[in-house]
C-alpha cells in the first residue's frame, strides 16, 4: 500500500524542523522522504510539526487504574505499592486485555508507537499459572496490537518480595519460582512470536530486591540469546540501595555490573540515586536509562541525574511508568525542568536532544533501531502535533521544536500513523471512544 503525506512541518535528522515535507509510505516502512516540495497530488496534509514516532519505554499497563485514587494523602512509593498490588489481584486475562488496550489507545492519542511494558503479573490468584501460563502476556500483546503500537514486551523475572524474603500477597502471582522456569516460560512466549516485526520479546530483572545476584545470569543469558532488549528497575529508592549495599556491599549498578547485566541492549529504569561510580558504569557499558520523571515525583523518588548519565555515555529514554501521566512532552521537558530545579542553572537538554530522547533513543531501546527517524526504510510512524492550539499557537519553523516540547501536551497531537496504520485522525482513535473504552475496562478495578 503506498500512502503519501505531507507535512507542514517536520522534525529531519539531524535534528532541525523543516517546512514542506513530503513522506511516502510502502507498506509499514517510509519510502521516501523530499523536503522543501508543494503537496503532490493526492497526498494527504499533516498539519503543524509532523515527528517520527514516540517511544514508552517503561509502561505498566495496569497501573493506569491507579490514577486519581492514590494521589491525596501521605505516603511514599512503598504505601503506593500496597494500593497497587490490591489492582493487581483484581485482574484476569480478559480483564487485562481490556484496560490495557485502553491504556495503549490512550497512549496512541498521545504520539506514542511503541511502548516497553515492563510485565510481571503472570500468574493467577494464588501464583497458580493459567492453562496458557502466558495468557496474561499474550494480552498485553494483544492489546497492544489492537491500539496500534508496536511491543517490547518485557518478561520480568521477580523472585522475592525483599533480599531474602518469600513472595507474599499479591506478590505470589509474579513469580516463577526459580530464574530457570521463568525462562522456560518466556522461551515459550518468544517463539510464539518468533518472527513478528511488531513484537519484541524481551526481558526484565524486576529489581535487585527480586531476583538473586546468582540468578541474574539466566536473564542475561536470555536477551543474549535473542538479541532483546533487557530492562532492570534501578536505585528508584534510597532504601533499596541500602538494602542492596547492606547485602552484597555494592550498589544495585555494581552488582548488575558484576553479573553481566549491563550493556547497549540493556536499560537502567529510573536511575535515581546513583553514586559516581555508578554513573561511570552506566555510561562506560552505554546501558540506556530510561527517566519516568511524573512518576518519580508522584511517588516522592527524587531526580537522577540524566544529563551526567548522557554525558557519561548513556542514552536516555522517557518512560510514563505509573500512568500517573501519559504524556512523553511531560517527561521530556520535566528531565530538563527537574535538573533545573536541582542545579539552579538552565540549559541542560536542548529541546532537540529531548526529542532524541523521545524518539530514536527510544524506540532503539526497545528493540526498534530501525524507528524513531523520518528516513526512508524507517518503520513509517508520523505523528503530528498542532501548532495553532491555545498552548503552541505562535510557533514558528525556528521555535516549533521548543514550543512543543516545552509547551505541547498530548492533546496536541492530532493524528499518528504508527507503521504505516493511520491510527489516529483529527485526534480520535481508530478504535472509537478511547475515553468510553477506558471508563468501562476501569470500572470493576477501582481500588
Ligand atoms: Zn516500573
Amino acid at each position: 500500500m503506498h500512502v503519501t503525506y505531507w507535512c507542514e512541518m517536520a522534525w529531519l535528522p539531524p535534528g532541525e524542523v523543516v517546512e514542506s515535507v513530503a513522506v511516502a509510505i510502502e507498506g509499514s516502512r517510509i519510502g521516501d522522504v523530499r523536503p522543501g516540495v508543494p503537496p503532490p497530488p493526492g497526498a494527504e496534509r499533516l498539519a503543524g510539526l509532523t515527528l517520527p514516532g514516540l517511544a514508552n519505554c517503561h509502561s505498566h499497563a495496569f497501573h493506569r487504574a491507579l490514577r486519581g485514587h492514590t494521589q491525596t494523602g501521605r505516603g511514599d512509593f512503598w504505601s503506593w505499592r500496597e494500593r497497587m498490588y490490591a489492582v493487581a489481584e483484581t485482574l484476569d486475562p480478559d480483564r487485562y486485555l481490556a484496560l490495557a488496550t485502553a491504556t495503549y489507545a490512550e497512549m496512541a492519542l498521545a504520539g506514542i508507537t511503541a511502548v516497553a511494558e515492563f510485565h510481571y503479573l503472570h500468574h493467577g490468584p494464588g501464583g497458580t499459572p493459567y492453562a496458557d501460563p502466558n495468557a496474561m502476556g499474550e494480552a498485553l500483546v494483544e492489546a497492544a496490537r489492537r491500539a496500534g503500537l508496536r511491543i517490547a514486551l518485557l518478561d520480568a523475572c521477580y523472585l522475592t518480595g525483599g533480599i531474602g524474603d518469600a513472595l507474599t500477597g499479591a506478590q505470589v502471582r509474579f513469580g516463577d519460582g526459580d530464574a530457570e522456569r521463568w525462562a522456560a516460560r518466556a522461551e515459550a512466549l518468544a517463539r510464539a512470536h518468533e518472527g513478528a516485526r511488531d513484537v519484541e520479546i524481551g526481558a526484565a530483572i524486576h529489581s535487585v530486591r527480586a531476583v538473586p545476584p546468582e540468578q541474574m545470569h539466566v536473564v542475561v543469558d536470555f536477551a543474549h540469546r535473542h538479541t532483546g532488549p533487557l530492562h532492570v528497575h534501578v536505585s528508584e529508592q534510597r532504601a533499596e540501595n541500602e538494602a542492596c549495599v547492606e547485602a552484597y556491599a555494592a550498589t544495585p549498578v555494581q552488582v548488575l555490573h558484576d553479573h553481566g547485566a549491563l550493556g547497549p541492549r540493556s536499560t537502567a529504569v529510573h536511575a535515581t540515586h546513583l553514586s559516581d561510580v555508578d554513573v561511570a558504569l552506566l555510561g562506560g557499558s552505554t546501558s540506556h536509562v530510561c527517566m519516568c520523571p511524573t512518576t518519580e515525583r508522584d511517588l516522592a523518588d527524587g531526580v537522577g541525574p540524566a544529563r551526567r548519565l548522557l554525558d557519561a555515555g548513556s542514552p536516555v529514554t522517557l518512560g510514563s511508568d505509573s500512568q500517573a501521566v501519559i504524556d512523553l512532552f511531560e517527561e521530556a521537558r520535566a528531565v530538563e525542568l527537574d535538573e533545573r530545579l536541582v542545579t539552579g542553572e538552565r540549559g541542560h537538554w536542548p529541546p532537540a536532544d529531548l526529542l532524541h530522547a523521545a524518539t530514536a533513543a527510544g524506540q532503539a531501546s526497545l528493540g526498534f533501531p530501525d524507528a524513531g527517524c523520518l528516513v526512508p526504510g524507517a518503520w513509517a510512524d508520523l505523528v503530528s502535533v498542532r501548532l495553532d492550539s491555545v498552548r503552541t499557537a505562535g510557533a514558528t519553523r525556528a521555535s516549533a521544536a521548543a514550543s512543543v516540547v516545552f509547551a505541547a501536551t498530548a492533546a496536541d497531537v492530532h493524528s499518528v500513523v504508527s507503521g504505516g496504520r493511520r491510527v489516529v485522525t483529527d485526534g480520535r482513535h481508530v478504535l472509537g471512544d478511547a475515553g468510553a473504552l477506558l471508563r468501562e475496562a476501569l470500572a470493576p478495578l477501582v481500588p
